[in-house]
């Protein structure tokens, strides 16, 4: 819908309780899908509905699991400038129930134990996908039994068998598992242990976009709502494609049979280990909403969740962190201050090199609204009259029993406004790098 029938459906009184001043700016976000519907209080029933159905997000919001769930669908734009990405890729584990169960376990707790801290955020894997190869039904079950006894993270069941899918379900559908798959031979089974466990169904079809779409509206028209999709076997080139293509239907062609989550097995598609990490980040790029991993290696996970963090933390809102002082390696009062801004990764990454200095120190944080330090000083929002706010907000002449402070060596400009605001103080330029500032101090410091 466009912003003008948008707003020939609101109450054009210009209340302002939705938080824009006129129905029309209001009705021009809406458009845009940047605000949701239902702020405005005063919509009539029937508005409501074809609002809300108009602006329903052209992918559908899935869950997988309870503990730890895993979220995708519900995206809106094509690019990440756009607007931003919001459900990033679960990224899974796949064991088969012909490997040996004392391995299973390893692996397991491994992949479930595994976390990284970065700029302040914890990064996991989150999931497992687990194989009916043997087509042995008790071995499936011994299989899942595994897993659940040692993760509780969410779990994809892979079986072509309908029967023994049933009694995987039996144990398990209180996790909300993905089934995994609906095909053409079986898509009326799969669909009624959907529909009769109340969980997630992915629908696999390979021959094509239409054929998926078709067997997807036959899912859909069984009562079906919670769809994964599987396109099939993709290499690199195939993926930047297919992937593409149902991104562009769903959000340009506003095409609902296919507006779901999409499941990829980059594992089916390379032959070692880094080029399933490509294909991956590939994925995690375009547009994979679950990517199936058959390895586990913190080489190449690291660099995946890093990227995935990149490509899903909104543009428009940089990552901050809280403005203060903060203590380093137990700083005493004569220990050194510095000065920086509230961008994440210019934190963590000068506050990681102090500590890995093992020299005690204060960090001094200024509220620059996330930018780094160049970009805040050109911004004006990170110059001497601003850092002398922050030295007296946080009353650091309490805290520390000198009167130094260093400020970063991209802005050694404002050396001389610094001392004029900070009178008594002495300011000292510190490294342009952040992989500088331990032997910075350990030649500069004296108290
Ligand atoms: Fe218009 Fe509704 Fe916003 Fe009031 S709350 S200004 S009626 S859109």
């Amino acid at each position: 819908m466009t912003g003008i029938e948008i707003y020939k459906r609101l109450p054009k009184t210009n209340c302002k309780k939705c938080g824009f001043p006129t129905c029309l700016a209001f009705a021009m976000k809406v458009a845009q899908k940047q605000v949701d519907i239902s702020l405005c209080p005063y919509l009539s029933e029937e508005s409501r509905k074809i609002l809300e159905a108009a602006s329903r997000p052209p992918i559908r919001l899935i869950s997988i699991g309870n503990h730890n769930k895993i979220e995708v669908g519900n995206e809106t734009v094509l690019f990440r400038h756009e607007k931003t990405f919001y459900h990033q890729p679960g990224l899974v584990v796949r064991i088969k129930d012909t490997q040996p169960l004392n391995d299973v376990t390893q692996l397991v707790n491994k992949v479930t134990n595994y976390s990284v801290d970065r700029v302040g955020i914890e990064l996991r894997l989150n999931g497992f996908a687990l194989v009916n190869e043997s087509r042995d039904a008790e071995k499936f079950c011994k299989l899942i039994k595994t897993v659940l006894d040692n993760s509780d993270l969410p779990i994809i069941l892979m079986s072509a068998e309908p029967a023994t899918m049933n009694l995987a379900l039996q144990k398990t559908s209180q996790n909300n598992p993905l089934i995994y798959a609906a095909t053409r031979d079986t898509w009326q089974d799969m669909a009624q242990l959907a529909l009769n466990y109340h969980c997630p169904l992915a629908v696999s079809e390979a021959q094509g976009l239409s054929q998926l779409a078709e067997l997807t509206k036959l899912v859909s028209q069984k009562g079906v709502e919670d769809i994964i999709l599987d396109p099939g076997i993709l290499d690199s080139s195939n993926s930047v494609d297919t992937l593409t293509q149902l991104r562009r239907l769903t959000i340009n062609g506003s095409y609902r049979t296919l507006g779901y989550p999409i499941i990829t097995f980059p594992c089916d598609s390379t032959s070692s280990i880094e080029e399933e990490a490509l294909l991956a980040a590939q994925h995690i790029a375009k547009y994979a909403g679950i990517i199936v991993l058959d390895h586990f290696s913190p080489e190449t996970i690291y660099p995946l969740l890093t990227l995935r963090l990149n490509i899903y933390t909104d543009p428009q809102k940089p990552i901050q962190v809280a403005t203060g002082v903060y203590p380093i390696n137990n700083p005493e009062d004569n220990s050194p201050l510095a000065v920086t801004t509230d961008f994440s990764l210019t934190y963590f990454s000068i506050a990681g090199e102090i500590q890995s200095s093992g020299l005690p120190s204060w960090l001094l944080v200024c509220d620059t609204g996330g930018l780094s330090v160049l970009t805040a000083w050109a911004a004006g929002k990170f110059n001497a009259t601003q850092i002398a706010k922050t030295v007296k907000q946080f009353d650091i002449p309490a805290t520390i029993n000198h009167r130094s402070i260093i400020i970063p060596g991209y802005v050694a400009i404002i050396k001389g406004e610094l001392e004029e605001e900070l009178p008594g103080w002495k300011v000292m330029v510190g490294p342009r790098e952040a992989m500088d500032i331990g032997r910075y101090l350990k030649q500069n410091w004296v108290n």
